[in-house]
C-alpha cells in the first residue's frame, strides 16, 4: 500500500503519446460529469463525432493520469460550473437593456 505524495508534480512536461498510426496523441480535456477536467490524449482522427471513414478513423485513447492536482480539480470544476451562469448572465443583461428602452 502506496500513498501519492500529491507534492512534486508541478512543471511535470506531458509526455508525447503516439498512437497505432504513429501519430503524435492530442490531449483533450473531459467535460463529462464522470471526468470533469480530466485530460487524456486521442488520436489526430479521433474526435466526438468523428466520421467512421474506415482507415481514417482510430479509438486510440488514453488517461492522462497523475497530473491533475486536488487543487486544479476544484478549479477545473469552479470554471465548468461559471460556465452556464455566464450565459445566464449575458441573458439578464438582454433583458435589463430591453427593460431601460421601455
Ligand atoms: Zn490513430
Amino acid at each position: 500500500m502506496e500513498s501519492n505524495s500529491s507534492s512534486g508534480t508541478t512543471g511535470s512536461p506531458v509526455r508525447i503519446r503516439l498512437c497505432e498510426h504513429s501519430e503524435q496523441a492530442v490531449l483533450h480535456t473531459s467535460w463529462t460529469d464522470k471526468n470533469p477536467g480530466r485530460r487524456f490524449f486521442g488520436c489526430l482522427y479521433w474526435y466526438p463525432g468523428a466520421p467512421k471513414t474506415g482507415g481514417a478513423h482510430c479509438e486510440y485513447f488514453e488517461w492522462l493520469d497523475g497530473s491533475i492536482g486536488e487543487q486544479e480539480k476544484v478549479v477545473l470544476q469552479s470554471k465548468r460550473d461559471i460556465r452556464p451562469l455566464k450565459q445566464c448572465i449575458v441573458e439578464y443583461e438582454k433583458k435589463m437593456e430591453e427593460i431601460d428602452e421601455v
